[in-house]
């Protein structure tokens, strides 16, 4: 029986896929390249992951925060089966804080995941079944896992794509790239296309938005997703100011050619203002089409400039029971570990940081 079969029916959390002892008696998580330490009680940066005598569990097990359902074209992928369709899933929680994040409630989405540690939370649950069986009402070609980093709930990226392949659907993973190579050994079998944001070329900007984050780190991280075999396109959102200088973006695109081959799609798209970075203006088009000249010039074959796309956004969409046969009552009831190791209680993670305060 696959994993994904075995998938709890009700809300649970789920042992962290990668996870390791320390001698000093905390346990890492190595889903992204943050490796948190975490002791007993303690979350990790993404704040999905929480330590519990010593194990990692996934809080955020089988929690939707949206679905869409669009063309694989818009993810942004070119590539792979166009002119197909795909269901967009996203949870809460991501492994970067970006200043002009489209997706600020479910990526910084810590009060969603702060309720689940509490047993308060009425976030949708969905088995991975109930989740390919809602693909397959719908006759959407394949699953996308976006809208925040898919790491931090990689436990059920895994087991949806498993069964996704089991039922003929394709799968895409939208990744900021800060993502271990034990993750992406994982999921190498089972994910079929890793769209991948190439941010900066400079270490200062991806500081700004995680501090541990190093370019090489995550081109290392991109490159290693091309070995292993997944067919990658990579992205950039030119943010005026901040990463728009057509010496970095020529950059960008001679380590595309170099790394990935001349015929991999990079795809540039349109900053839009939003959050901390809302005084600026939107990119104006010129240094869009500047960076396409640039990269064509250094030999890529394959760019497209999105006048009117930004990031993979989950502002606009429909409510999840759209597209799900749960009832609403049931969907948005309230989220109790069903495990019973915690007691009558469920988890409650309050529990545990009131007994370390005591
Ligand atoms: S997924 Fe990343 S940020 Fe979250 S706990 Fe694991 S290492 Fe830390
Ligand atoms: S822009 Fe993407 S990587 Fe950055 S915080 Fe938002 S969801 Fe996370």
């Amino acid at each position: 029986m696959t994993k994904a079969a075995q998938a709890p029916a009700t809300y649970q959390l789920m042992k962290t896929r990668l996870q390791e002892q320390l001698p000093n008696g905390d346990t890492r998580c190595n889903l992204c390249l943050w490796r948190c330490n975490l002791r007993h009680g303690q979350r990790g940066f993404c704040q999905a992951h929480v330590n519990r005598n010593g194990t990692l569990y996934n809080l955020s097990y089988g929690i939707l925060s949206a679905i869409d359902i669009g063309a694989i074209e818009d993810k942004p992928v070119k590539h792979f089966q166009p002119g197909t369709r795909v269901m967009s899933v996203g949870s809460y929680g991501c492994s970067f804080r970006c200043q002009g994040c489209h997706n600020l409630e479910i990526s910084w989405g810590v009060s969603s995941l702060d309720e689940l540690a509490r047993g308060e939370s009425t976030a949708a649950y969905v088995t991975p079944l109930e989740l390919i069986e809602a693909a397959k009402r719908h006759a959407v070609d394949g699953i996308a896992f976006t809208y925040s980093e898919p790491a931090v709930w990689l436990e059920y990226v895994l087991d949806v794509s498993e069964l996704a392949h089991e039922h003929g659907l394709y799968t895409v993973y939208v990744s900021n790239s800060f993502v271990s190579d034990e993750a992406l050994e994982l999921m190498a079998p089972h994910v079929d296309v890793l769209c991948s944001d190439i941010k900066s070329l400079r270490d200062d900007f991806y500081y700004n938005i995680c501090k541990k984050a190093k370019v090489s780190e995550v081109l290392a991280s991109i490159h290693k997703a091309h070995e292993l075999g997944i067919h990658v396109e990579t992205r950039t959102n030119i943010i005026p100011g901040k990463n728009d200088s057509l010496e970095e973006l020529r950059g960008i695109a001679q380590w595309i050619k170099q790394h990935l081959g001349v015929d991999s799609p990079w795809h540039i798209t349109r900053f839009f203002p939003a959050y901390q970075l809302n005084h600026l203006p939107a990119t104006p088009s010129e240094i869009m089409w500047a960076a396409h000249d640039a990269a064509r010039e250094a030999g890529l074959n394959h760019v497209y400039v999105y006048d009117d796309k930004g990031c993979d956004c989950a502002q606009e969409n429909l409510p999840l029971e759209t597209y799900l046969s749960t009832d609403p009552v049931s969907l948005n009831s309230v989220k109790k570990c069903a495990a019973s190791c915690c007691g009558d209680e469920g988890v409650l993670i309050k529990k545990y940081e009131k007994r370390l305060q005591e």
